[in-house]
């Protein structure tokens, strides 16, 4: 598989962690919306980071129950969930 470039260095980034899991948000208060699984990658020049190569589907949804255990359970196994807001709210 072809890594990610960084644009600013052009050189292609490394894999520093496969399957981080992210928090999809929705919304002004940012609530809840899907959690996925992705691969961080990061340029070693400017340690830029990426997180790219997602799953089709999500591990969990909002709705599924036992969604705050599985979100807890990957916070546990992972050190981190990333969060992903809507663009529109992101700032
Ligand atoms: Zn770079």
């Amino acid at each position: 598989m072809p890594a990610p470039i960084c644009v600013r260095c052009e050189i292609e980034m490394r894999t520093k962690t496969n399957g981080v899991p992210v928090l999809e948000t929705y919304g002004e208060e940012k609530k809840p919306y899907k959690l996925w699984n992705g691969d961080l990658w990061q340029c070693t020049k400017c340690l830029n980071m990426v997180i790219v190569g997602f799953a089709k589907e999500p591990m969990a949804n909002h709705f599924d129950e036992g969604f705050e255990k599985t979100l807890e359970q990957e916070r546990i196994r992972s050190g981190k969930v990333f969060n992903s807001h809507e663009r529109r709210f992101a700032l």
